[in-house]
Formats: C-alpha cells, sequence, structure tokens
C-alpha cells in the first residue's frame, strides 16, 4: 500500500523533511520513556501528547509501527550528570517505600494518566532494570573498541574518541574545555559521562548488579542505547523527546550507538518544546509541580488539558495557566456539544467539493509536521459552516479526530449511557457528598479514590461531586 507523504522537522538536521522509513510502510519509533520516582508533571505530559500526534498522523499515512518506550527506573541521577543520588533511592526516601515499590507505583501512575489523555499505549514498554545484562554487554563492546576508560567512581566514555560528538547538538567544545578544570574531577574531558557507576561503598543501594568492573548500575544514557537496539535494531526511523534531552542524553546516545555499530544511530530526531509557567520551564525539581491529577481534582477533564495542548504547534514553547485552560476547556466542551446534536446524524450525504476540501486542508496540516494549530482551525471552519449538511460535518469531525483524539465518538456514547451509572457507584457519590458537608475530608478523600480506583474521573463542583466514566483506550494500530 502507498504511503502519504509526511514531513516532520528534524532536529539532526534542522530542517523538516520528507519523511522516507527504512522499510515500507513500516517505522521503527523510540521515545524515551519518565523516569519514575515520581509523579509526571503536566509538561511531560506533553511531550508524549505531542509524540501521540506523530503516531496518529503515521497511521493516517498508512504506516505500521513498533513504538518502543523504555521505563527509566535506574540509574537517573538527581543532577542529570554523573554525580548526585539515583532519583530512585530518593524516591525511596521520600515515602518510606523500596526503590521497586516506588518504580512499581509510578510506572502505573504514568499509565494511567497517558490513558486518561488518550495516549496510544507503546508497542513495548521495557524497563531499564530488565535489561541491565544487555546494557552491560554494550558497555564491552565499547569497552573493547578502547573507548572507554576507569574512574574511582565508574567506567566512562571517553567522548574525545568519537569526533562527532558535538556535531547533534552544535556544541561549543572549546568553551567547556575552558570550564574543565573546575568541574571534571577524574573525567578526562567535561563531555565524558558515566557507562556504569559503582555503587559508594560507604552506601547499601538497593538496585546494584554485578558486572565485570564490580557491583554496580548502569548509566542512564547506555539505558536508551541498549533498549532501542535490543527491539528495534542499529537505526531507528524516528526518536522522541523532549528537547532538554538534546545536548546531553541524546548526544550521549549517538555516541554510544554509533561507536558501538558503527552505523547512524537515528534517521529522525523530534524534539517537543517545553511547557512553561511564571518562573520558567515546568520541572519538578521545583518542589511542588502540576499533575494530571491536580487539575482533575479542580474539575477538569483531562482531554481539556489535550485540547489545550494541541491548540499550540508541538515545536513552539507554551506557558501553561489556568485561564488559558478554562479557554481551552470551553472550546473542547462547545465541540462536544455540538459533536451530540448530531448524535442521531446517520444520513447519507454526497461528498461534495467542500468536504473534499476540508477533508484535505486537515491531512495537510497534520502531515506538515503535525501542525495541529492549523488542524483545529479547519476543523472549527467545518463546524461553523453554513453550507456543509450536519451529516458531513458529523463525517468530517470524526475523521479529524482520530488525529486529535478528544474521543469526540466516544463522549456520544458516554451521553446514552449517562443514566446508567451503577447503583454501588452512586451511593459512593452520595456518601462522599455527605462527607463534605461534614468536612470529613479524609473520609471524602477516601471515596474518591474509591471512585477512582472503579476508572472514574471525580471533580468537585457547586453542584458537588460530579463523575464521568475515563473511558477505555482505542486499540493500538499496529493491530489493526
Ligand atoms: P523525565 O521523566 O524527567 O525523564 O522526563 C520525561 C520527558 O518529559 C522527557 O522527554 C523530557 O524531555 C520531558 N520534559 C521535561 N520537562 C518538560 C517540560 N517542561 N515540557 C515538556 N516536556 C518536558
Ligand atoms: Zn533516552
Amino acid at each position: 500500500m502507498d504511503v502519504k507523504e509526511i514531513q516532520l522537522f528534524n532536529t539532526r538536521t534542522r530542517t523538516k523533511e520528507l519523511f522516507r522509513s527504512q522499510d515500507p510502510n513500516f517505522v521503527r519509533i523510540y521515545c524515551c520513556g519518565p523516569t519514575v520516582y515520581h509523579y509526571a508533571h503536566i509538561g511531560n505530559l506533553r511531550t508524549y501528547v505531542s509524540e501521540d500526534v506523530m503516531l496518529r498522523a503515521l497511521h493516517m499515512a498508512g504506516y505500521k509501527f513498533e513504538h518502543v518506550m523504555n521505563i527509566t527506573d535506574v540509574g537517573h541521577l538527581v543532577d542529570d550528570g554523573d554525580d548526585g543520588e539515583d532519583k530512585m533511592e530518593k524516591g525511596s526516601r521520600r515515602e518510606g517505600k523500596t526503590a521497586w515499590q516506588i518504580a512499581e507505583e509510578y510506572t502505573q501512575a504514568f499509565f494511567k494518566d497517558t490513558e486518561r489523555l488518550n495516549i496510544i499505549r507503546p508497542t513495548v514498554i521495557p524497563k531499564a532494570t530488565d535489561h541491565v545484562q544487555e546494557m552491560i554487554a554494550l558497555v564491552q563492546r565499547l569497552e573493547e573498541k578502547g573507548i572507554t576508560y576507569r574512574t574511582s567512581d565508574g567506567i566512562y566514555y571517553d567522548t574525545k574518541k568519537f569526533p562527532a560528538y558535538a556535531d547533534f547538538a552544535k556544541l561549543d567544545i572549546e568553551n567547556l574545555e575552558a570550564g574543565k578544570r573546575v568541574e571534571i574531577g577524574e573525567k578526562r574531558n567535561p563531555t565524558d559521562f558515566a557507562l556504569w557507576k559503582f555503587s559508594p561503598e560507604e552506601e547499601q543501594r538497593q538496585m546494584e548488579w554485578d558486572s565485570p568492573w564490580g557491583k554496580g548500575f548502569p548509566g542512564w544514557h547506555i539505558e536508551c542505547s541498549a533498549m532501542s537496539e535490543k527491539y528495534l535494531g542499529a537505526t531507528l526511523d524516528i526518536h522522541w523527546g523532549g528537547k532538554d534531552h538534546i545536548p546531553v542524553h541524546h548526544t550521549n546516545e549517538i555516541a554510544q550507538s554509533e561507536a558501538a555499530n558503527g552505523c547512524r544511530f537515528c534517521n529522525y530526531w523530534l524534539h517537543g518544546a517545553f511547557l512553561t509557567e511564571d518562573r520558567g520551564k515546568m520541572s519538578k525539581s521545583h518542589g511542588e509541580f502540576l499533575t494530571l491529577q491536580v487539575l482533575i481534582n479542580k474539575g477538569y477533564d483531562p482531554l481539556d488539558y489535550r485540547f489545550f495542548l494541541l491548540q499550540a504547534h508541538y515545536r513552539t514553547e507554551l506557558k501553561f495557566s489556568y485561564e488559558v485552560l478554562d479557554s481551552a476547556k470551553q472550546g473542547r466542551l462547545g465541540l462536544e456539544q455540538r459533536f451530540k446534536e448530531w448524535q442521531d446524524l446517520n444520513a447519507s450525504f454526497e461528498s461534495d467539493a467542500e468536504y473534499e476540501r476540508l477533508q484535505s486542508e486537515f491531512e495537510a496540516a497534520i502531515l506538515d509536521d503535525l501542525n495541529t494549530a492549523k488542524g483545529l482551525s479547519t476543523l472549527f471552519e467545518v463546524v461553523k459552516s453554513a453550507t456543509l449538511p450536519d451529516a458531513a460535518k458529523k463525517s468530517l469531525v470524526l475523521n479529524f479526530d482520530e488525529i486529535l483524539g478528544l474521543k469526540l465518538a466516544e463522549s456520544i456514547e458516554q451521553a446514552q449511557a449517562g443514566e446508567d451509572i451503577p447503583d454501588d457507584i452512586a451511593a459512593i457519590v452520595l456518601a462522599r457528598d455527605g462527607a463534605r458537608k461534614n468536612k470529613n475530608w479524609a473520609e471524602s478523600d477516601r471515596l474518591r479514590d474509591a471512585l477512582q480506583a472503579a476508572d472514574y474521573l471525580v471533580a468537585d463542583t457547586s453542584e458537588g461531586t460530579t463523575i464521568k466514566r475515563s473511558g477505555k483506550l482505542r486499540r493500538d494500530p499496529v493491530d489493526e
């Protein structure tokens, strides 16, 4: 089957390019997954919503794909460099649970969030802790090539031995060299990084493994090189991540994989822009950070947040505020309302030139580097059209929603099933309203958790507790 042409902005070449996969119709995609020591903040989730639009666009263009997203459950240190505590051990101390429990709980929380945002589940979700042997083997291959060296705290990559090191991020190595004496300790070059860290003698680590170099744990960067190679081969078609990863994490992935395999690691690198707030980039190190659950508790539907994100291009920085989220919510509810008015429409219609024009305008926007902002303006042109029959509008909007993922079809199903709330759930809602009236917050929280465990989204409104079924994920396109 022929695929449609799709243009994507490639960080490697800094240009928008016509995408070509290595195998016809099939795309190998890798995305750096979450570090599961805490909840994802809504900035992290922006990166995954942006990637989701690309996956849906590839599907629309006629591709099948393998989409690997790893779970970083060891080795990511708090300073993102080679020093400091492992984020997992930090999470464990914070909550008085084992690092393994922390990893399990926050992995589940992450996928609950992505499901609520209607993000298609990856086809393979490898955990770093399940792939330590592959990582050790990869470090050994680099060692055989003479690229590594040993310090008192680990095995390091000598970036001077990879001449193209600075190219991807256009790093200014000379200026980095100038600051060398203050920063680098036993490292040979400021850009060198740990492949394997030894467990510190004074500290009992919860996550550690035997290796040819002694007990320790893998560096964060080697995880992605090892797992992407295992599931997708030496050369990826597309690699996704937030743009903060360009100068260090992705640069290091390239250095490792290309030195080990002698071929290009990835053909198309895509990077999402940041979600910001008043104090700058949204980040967990600020202490308090915004999670999807916080938005839900304030009465927003996760899809309000998705709609808010779609209004901007994925390469444009986007500033979060409740005012803009409110207007996104109004926009999405307005759309849902219009869509519900068409629910009984199964009338046939002639697909005329106007219908075709709007359909191809939307597709062209999406196939042009995923321009969802432009796609949404076509969608509103459809909704407002004075000439298109409602059945044609419904059909177009449904087509567009395959990419936008706003679950408009499900909103009709939910409206029709609206009265079908089971008695036991209705009883919990009633009990929760009672607890809130009596200011029994512990009980009201407990009952909210019970509703969420039964897969309902819970919001507190002036009328009391309102609930909505959180909905199930669509099937992955690979299986279709
Ligand atoms: P982490 O869980 O910290 O490894 O990050 C997961 C993903 O979120 C990575 O791809 C980051 O680049 C991305 N990310 C981190 N902060 C932001 C932000 N403020 N806006 C968008 N993406 C972000
Ligand atoms: Zn990675």
